[in-house]
């Protein structure tokens, strides 16, 4: 009966262009959703508050390098200059432990996700794509975060427009919400993915 039936974890693939509010939207789901959160590589230096093993594993270019050729990573991708991986071991335990992970990766990263050869992970996954706000509010949001050089800013704003274009490949899209709907929004989707008969077995 119910008590011999177990579920498997969910992949939560987050994804969204720079300015979106994916941050906020990370804080507070951790608040209130049990997760758990996977930790990528990445060769971009640590920013200022940012700790390795919290936030990323701060890695050499030869470091990631090596954990390609060793096939450590579930998926990588290049953005915004610097290289960017998730960990296969950890997504792999925690789905066979029946944990849901939370991952915060790019368009490339979920568009390998969904190709996965793991067919368990292909299984698993819940993809939402967080639309961009308008480019105004993008613009605003950028300059006011001040953690990129203005410099920067007009190419994070070209590559935003880019990855939207990408918003139909996600099973899940949310447009331009308060933080408090965003919020609901997700909590919706996983209370419903979290009944779905086939992750039960
Ligand atoms: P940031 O440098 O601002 O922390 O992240 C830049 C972008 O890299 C974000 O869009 C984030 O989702 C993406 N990202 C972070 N970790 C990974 C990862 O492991 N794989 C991929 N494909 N993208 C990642």
């Amino acid at each position: 009966m119910w008590s011999n039936i177990k579920r498997r974890g969910i992949l939560l693939v987050l994804s969204a262009p720079s300015g979106a509010g994916k941050t906020t939207l990370l804080e507070s789901l951790k608040r209130v959703e049990k997760f758990v959160f996977s930790i990528s590589c990445t060769t971009r230096p640590a920013r200022p508050g940012e700790q390795d093993g919290i936030h990323y594993y701060f890695i050499s270019e030869d470091e990631f390098d090596q954990k390609i050729q060793k096939g450590e990573f579930l998926e990588y991708a290049t953005v915004h200059h610097y290289r960017y991986g998730t960990l296969l071991q950890p997504v792999m335990e925690a789905l066979a432990r029946g944990e849901d992970m939370l991952l915060d990766i790019d368009i490339v990263g979920a568009a390998s996700l969904r190709a996965s050869g793991f067919s368990e992970v292909r299984e698993s996954l819940v993809d939402v794509f967080l639309f961009p706000p308008s480019l105004e509010e993008l613009r605003r949001r950028l300059i006011q975060r001040g953690t990129e050089p203005v410099t920067e800013i007009e190419e994070r704003i070209e590559r935003a427009v880019k990855e939207a274009q990408h918003w139909r490949e996600f099973r899940y899209v949310i447009p331009p919400l308060s933080p408090e709907e965003m919020l609901s929004a997700v909590r919706a989707i996983l209370q419903a993915e979290r009944f779905r008969a086939s992750r039960y077995f």
